[in-house]
């Protein structure tokens, strides 16, 4: 069971990019891009598509899960760029390997005049320690969990890579297929 969370909602849209771009419609879509693509491999699923974290929370300390996801777009100050996942616990850590790969493959290769090679795409991983911002969206999740952060909304670039439901496909399937390949190599998720 993966359970997904779309950053921010409830009132909260997040951060706003260049041009109007919303962190929490983005993170939306792609949680259930996401979710579409986990169910059609047969791997459950629960989505939180606009909801508190402390309802996700709840959720989780009533079910089994084995991985907590939340999906969120970075912003910083308008210059910074690329893709990182953050990870809590053991599982989560070989699964953000995995999505970080699969995600920075995609932005660096080549994809048409919307995705010309991104080389710098990859800010890699990080642990998710106490008190961090990304600590504090996902320690809560006993079963672990990871958190990405797909592209900075605040760098324009980026928003307008953003803004395109190819891009957010790409991103999503690079996910499902980390996640997928993270349960292979691992005894698999139920
Ligand atoms: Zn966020």
């Amino acid at each position: 069971m993966i359970v997904l969370r779309a950053g921010h909602g409830t009132g909260d849209s997040g951060a706003v990019g260049p041009t109007g771009l919303q962190e929490h419609d983005i993170a939306a879509d792609v949680v259930q891009r996401i979710g579409h693509l986990l169910r059609a491999h047969q791997v459950a699923v629960q989505e939180f598509t606009n909801n508190r974290r402390s309802e996700a929370m709840t959720w989780l300390r009533n079910h089994t899960a084995d991985l907590y996801v939340e999906i969120h777009c970075n912003a910083a100050t308008g210059k910074a760029k690329g893709t990182e996942t953050w990870w809590y616990t053991g599982w989560g850590k070989h699964v953000a390997g995995c999505v970080q790969q699969n995600v920075v493959e995609y932005l660096r290769t080549p994809g048409g005049w919307y995705l010309p090679a991104y080389p710098d795409a990859d800010r890699g991983i990080k642990e998710a320690v106490a008190g961090s911002r990304a600590g504090n969206c996902i320690r809560g999740a006993a079963c672990g969990g990871l958190l990405l952060e797909m592209l900075f909304i605040d760098n324009r670039r980026e928003e307008g890579l953003l803004r395109l439901p190819t891009v957010r496909q790409e991103i999503a399937q690079a996910v499902a297929d980390g996640i997928i390949r993270a349960a292979d190599t691992s005894g698999g998720t139920k």
